[in-house]
């Protein structure tokens, strides 16, 4: 078999992610980003990389320049909105046993560094309108009149993907999972954020997260449920200093810092797991093909090992001759589409859990956090988060 041609529409994590391990497999890629520069406010500032997003980002041969932009965390604190521990974790621990470890990272810095692989085959400004499989490849509109013709579409277009809609052509909207993350990065040396520490505070219906992207710049989100919006005319920073008025240190110091234009309200969605992902020549990948709330921080991790797998089936097809682009997309489904399914639905799970309000639920999900966090529920989550199949291979 010749090398197979394959159109990537969407040049996010996952897209490009998926461009770097097709090439990688022996495939002739091109990735079309309809967006004119690659930005990426639209879904987070900070990344965190667990360990099997580090795990696969080896198997693209990227760990090396991974450790140069990102920012080793060593451990995982909650408290409370009084500042009490919940549960302190050890993430350098976990890094020994699963042979990776975690970082933080600037995502408009990953996107720089997956783009520079990829090269003069990423054409920005190019938005995919439109396709037609047939039995031989699968001919692909971009914009009035440009047509491209290659034997694999991989949708890796987001949220909203296009090339989704074109396969399930009466799927209702994206859910809203009823929280609205407002994410700001400020430059702050010598914060109060502590070293090496993803600190995340939890409270009645609204949570905060923060992190260091490195010795001199902090992300933070602060999570607002139901029914919050900015009234017109309100700076979003005051809103969200009264929402955290009194929560312990550094959340209102990192607040007060953050600069005008510097805060981003991204409302979050996710979709109920879809059985299939692949028709004829036409697949999805990433948030295209499992959009989850981010309460696992797993979004774009499952999209790299989305692009891992797709690629080492598609390698193992080409490389044999005795399958095609179809069995590789079997494959590549059959490895990945209940795995991502767990993840949307723990994602969804954890994110009920931070918008309950009374008081008394409160208590009681704090005390069972406290109780069991570390022998049950963060243990048995990192099992599952961390199951990766695709080392070796
Ligand atoms: C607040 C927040 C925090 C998060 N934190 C984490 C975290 O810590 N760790 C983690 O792993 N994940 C996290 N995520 C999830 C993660 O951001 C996403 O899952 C990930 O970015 C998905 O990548 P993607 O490439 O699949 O989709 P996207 O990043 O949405 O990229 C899709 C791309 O396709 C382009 N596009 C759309 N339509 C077309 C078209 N018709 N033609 C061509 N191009 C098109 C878009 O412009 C976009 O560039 C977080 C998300 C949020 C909202």
């Amino acid at each position: 078999m010749t090398a197979p041609r394959v159109l990537v529409a969407g040049g996010g994590i996952g897209g490009l992610a998926a461009a770097v391990a097709l090439r990688r497999a022996g495939a002739s890629v091109t990735v079309h980003e309809r967006a004119a520069e690659l930005r990426s406010a639209q879904s987070g500032h900070g990344l965190v990389l667990w360990h099997n997003a580090v795990l696969a980002l080896r198997e693209l041969g990227l760990e090396p320049e991974l450790r140069k932009i990102g920012y080793e965390l060593h451990r995982h604190r909650f408290r409370d909105r009084r500042g009490r521990t919940l549960a302190d974790w050890s993430m350098a621990r976990m890094a020994e046993r699963f042979d990776a470890p975690v970082y933080s990272v600037s995502r408009p810095r990953l996107h720089a560094l997956l783009a520079e692989e990829i090269g003069d085959d990423l054409v920005l400004g190019s938005r995919l309108t439109g396709f037609a499989a047939d039995r031989d490849g699968v001919t692909v509109t971009f914009g009035p009149g440009r047509e491209e013709r290659a034997d694999l579409l991989v949708g890796a277009d987001g949220l909203r993907s296009a090339v989704r809609a074109g396969l399930l052509a009466h799927e209702p909207p994206p859910r809203y999972a009823g929280f609205t993350a407002f994410q700001g990065v400020i430059w702050l040396p010598g914060s109060g954020v502590p070293e090496h520490t993803f600190l995340s505070t939890w409270g009645r219906g609204r949570w905060f997260v923060c992190y260091r992207l490195d010795d001199e710049h902090v992300y933070w989100d602060g999570v607002l449920g139901d029914g919050v919006t900015v009234p017109i005319g309100v700076d979003p920073r005051t809103m969200l200093a009264r929402e955290f008025d009194g929560w312990p240190d550094p959340i209102p110091a990192l607040i007060a810092a953050t600069g005008p234009g510097d805060l981003v309200p991204v409302p979050v969605f996710d979709r109920p797991p879809l059985a299939r992902w692949s028709h004829g020549r036409v697949t999805l990948l990433g948030d295209a093909a499992h959009p989850m709330t981010f309460n696992l921080g797993q979004g774009a991790g499952q999209a790299i090992e989305d692009a891992v797998v797709l690629a080492q089936e598609l390698g193992a097809a080409t490389a044999s001759g005795q399958a095609g682009v179809a069995e590789s997309l079997a494959g590549y489904e059959a490895r990945r589409v209940d795995r991502a399914a767990r993840m949307v639905r723990r994602s969804r799970f954890n994110g009920e859990l931070t918008r309950w309000r009374h008081p008394l639920a409160v208590a009681a999900r704090d005390a069972f956090m406290r109780a069991t966090f570390d022998r049950l529920i963060y243990r048995k989550t990192y099992e599952l988060t961390m199951a990766v199949d695709f080392v070796g291979r």
